[in-house]
């Protein structure tokens, strides 16, 4: 598995490990599970507004393909490489797993800042890199989805681009699409709702009431931005949020409406007036109750976990917190952790009832979509705080527990070919 070399495949790796160790896994079926089955690298030319060429390269990973088609993000940022895209994967097939869908996990991406682009390049950018793609996903192979720098314009162009190959609309290639070419809705804020249901349930069992409680948000895209507003239905304060360009503080919370208008005009939280600009580490160090790290990997460390002032970390990005600092927060035992794989499962599971209204042709109330949704999320919630409560183990290794368990068990029971 050379190729995937890569801190934040290791990183997943590690974790892997852990449980793997508890479960008391052969070596030949720790490798089994975790090399992922197929992976494509490809370069995308694109055609530049001024004339010119530039090749960027693009990545396809589909991790294991045991319980039906793979699904799973496409990312834009400058930082994608195949061993990040394969650890995403990976974090795909345990989420799904865990949540119950019928998918193993995929990740793609392209290494390219989409803010530097024009709506016209980037348009470019993704037909050409879904054109690479094809023979490659489908709906019953593998369904991308919307992830870090990409959204539904993103999903439409790939819809169309494989459409037009196919000669016919192909809605069920990707979910996250606006809801006239067949999204679904509720699509858009599927993750950031279930970040902010997880949090509360969380507060829950730390008896901690949500009124007048406070949260940090790191990252204001599709997820930081919507947990943040449902967050403030729940009742509690945003005191600080930030994004790639920099962060905003005001002890006495921030006025939300005001604050999204803001970044409706200027494209950043950075600059908003009615708060003091605050650095991106401090602002994970400030107290309050739930910490919700919603942009990148590896944010929270062996060199902060200690400083943490939060009781709740609500995991919206994937793998925001590294072993290390697991360990960290573990043995202090003050800071409860959701982790990725159940707490920002809430975009997987609407994808996946989009993809079902798809092949169906038929499509459901926001209502039917949201009820279905908690119901999945409080029913992973509660096996995984069951067996993490059980066996008295962190909720990040009972969650994982359960979805490499049935992973395993379906490879078990399917048998290796021929
Ligand atoms: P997005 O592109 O809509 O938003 C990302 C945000 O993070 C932007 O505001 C960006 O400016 C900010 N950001 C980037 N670098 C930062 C930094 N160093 N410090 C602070 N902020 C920074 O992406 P998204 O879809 O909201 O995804 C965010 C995270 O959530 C990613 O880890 C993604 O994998 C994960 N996730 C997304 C979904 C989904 O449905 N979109 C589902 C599950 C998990």
């Amino acid at each position: 598995m050379d190729i995937y070399r890569h801190p934040v495949f290791d990183m997943a790796c590690q974790q892997f490990d852990l449980v793997a160790d508890r479960l008391q896994m052969s070596t030949a079926d720790r490798v089994l599970l975790k090399a992922p089955k197929r992976a494509l690298t490809v370069a995308v030319p694109v055609r530049m507004d001024d004339g010119s060429t530039q090749v960027y390269s693009g990545y396809r990973v589909q991790h294991h393909l045991t319980l039906g088609p793979t699904k799973g993000g496409v990312r834009y940022h400058p930082d994608v490489t195949l061993g990040e895209v394969a650890a995403l994967a990976m974090w795909m097939s345990w989420k799904c797993a865990l949540t119950g869908l019928p998918y193993g996990g995929a990740k793609g991406g392209v290494a390219v800042d989409p803010r530097k682009l024009s709506h016209h390049e980037l348009e470019r950018l993704t037909r050409r890199y879904t054109q690479e793609l094809v023979g490659f996903i489908g709906p019953q192979l593998d369904i991308p989805a919307p992830d870090l720098g990409t959204n539904e314009q993103t999903m439409a162009w790939m819809m169309d681009t494989f459409s037009v190959h196919a000669g016919h609309s192909v809605p069920g290639v990707v979910t996250g699409k606006p809801v006239g070419i067949g999204g679904s809705l509720g699509r858009r804020e599927a993750t950031g709702r279930g970040v902010a249901y997880l949090a509360g349930r969380a507060m829950d069992t730390l008896n901690l009431t949500a009124s007048g409680a406070t949260a940090v948000i790191q990252g204001y895209g599709n997820v930081g931005a919507v947990a943040a507003q449902s967050l403030v239905r729940q009742g509690l304060r945003i005191i600080a949020v930030s994004d790639a360009n920099g962060g905003v503080y005001n002890p006495r919370g921030l006025d939300m409406r005001q604050l999204d208008a803001w970044v409706a005009e200027h494209r950043t939280v950075a600059g908003f007036p009615e708060a003091e600009p605050i650095g991106g580490e401090v602002m994970l160090l400030l107290p309050c109750d739930v910490l919700v790290p919603a942009a990148l990997e590896r944010q929270i460390t062996g060199a902060n976990a200690g400083k943490l002032r939060c009781r709740i970390v609500a995991e919206g990005a994937n793998g925001p917190t590294t072993p290390e600092a697991d360990a960290i927060l573990n043995e202090r035992g003050d800071v409860v952790v959701i982790p990725d794989i159940l707490c920002n499962a809430g975009g997987v599971v609407v994808s996946y009832f989009e993809w079902v209204q798809d092949l169906q042709s038929f499509f459901w109330t926001e209502g039917e979509v949201m009820d279905r949704l908690f119901r999945i999320l409080e029913n992973s919630f509660g096996q995984t705080l069951a067996l993490s409560r059980k066996e008295n183990i962190p909720l990040r290794l009972a969650a994982m527990t359960l979805g490499i368990q049935r992973v395993w068990e379906a490879k078990k029971i399917r048998g290796l070919f021929p």
